[in-house]
């Protein structure tokens, strides 16, 4: 396996799991470890303090290291392919044929400091991914869900042992979803079960979707004033072709507001 992509060093720095075959070759890696290492500081002092004098130099070693680079400039400009290659570039020289000519420096090492320009070329973008989605996460806080209101689902005569529940949040965006619970051991038969939200006086009533398994989300229409249609309804519903309401209900309950 090639070096980590520095994009996923960034994710992982962010706190996304590692694959196995990534957390094998970080344990073997000195150079992706430290990438590792150095971003997941980055993300921390990014995500505790706007406060960047905070950020601790490179050790010693790394700018010796990029000092080495710049001396060795004449390498051409590495291409993307090249650092994928760098980890099997020395065997493969070391097997050429002897006719060729002799390479100008020891097999690997010009590989092997492309590899490590890629490598800091890769740290700084990554670094710079990383600030910028912290950044952008600093602004952006996690959309607001409000619960509006909630019921619970009362079994009818016929379906004695069931039981439910149903909650109405508000999205951010405005949306309005109620989550329906039903827990019963009866099974679906032949039918389906149809969640409905209908008026107090039962004069009115919609369709909300199918509730397949014993729980679901169903937004609600724009055009729907939930202070009118408070019951919460789960019918059984035979394969008749018929959309209206069966008139077997499961459980039912009339919306709390909060
Ligand atoms: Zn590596």
């Amino acid at each position: 396996m090639s070096h980590l992509d520095p994009d996923r060093i960034a994710l992982i720095a962010l706190g996304e799991p590692m694959s196995l075959d990534e957390s094998r070759h970080v344990e073997q890696c000195d150079d992706c470890t430290i990438d590792l290492f150095e971003l997941r500081r980055t993300v921390i002092v990014g995500r505790s303090t706007v406060d960047m004098g905070d950020l601790e130099s490179p050790p010693e070693r790394v700018w010796d290291r990029i000092a080495a680079e710049v001396a060795d400039l004449p390498d051409p400009v590495p291409t993307p392919d090249e650092r994928l290659d760098a980890d099997s570039a020395a065997p493969a020289a070391a097997s050429r044929d002897e006719s060729a000519p002799a390479p100008t420096q020891a097999p690997g090492t010009g590989s092997r400091s492309r590899a490590l320009t890629r490598a800091m070329v890769g740290l700084a973008a990554g670094a710079a991914l990383v600030l910028a989605i912290v950044g952008v996460w600093s602004f952006v806080r996690p959309a607001q869900v409000v619960e509006v209101a909630a019921a619970t689902l009362a079994a009818f005569p016929d379906h004695p042992d069931a039981a439910g529940s149903a909650v109405v949040v508000e999205e951010a965006d405005g949306e309005r979803v109620v989550r329906v619970e039903l827990d019963t051991e009866e099974s679906e038969g032949d039918g389906y079960r149809e969640v409905w939200l209908i008026t107090a006086d039962a004069s009115a009533l919609v369709s909300l979707g199918i509730l397949d398994g014993s729980e679901g989300e169903f937004a609600i229409p724009d055009d729907i004033d939930i202070h009118q249609y408070v019951l919460v309804d789960v019918s059984q519903e035979p394969l008749d072709g018929d959309p209206a309401h069966s008139g077997d209900s499961i459980v039912r309950g009339e919306l709390d507001f909060a």
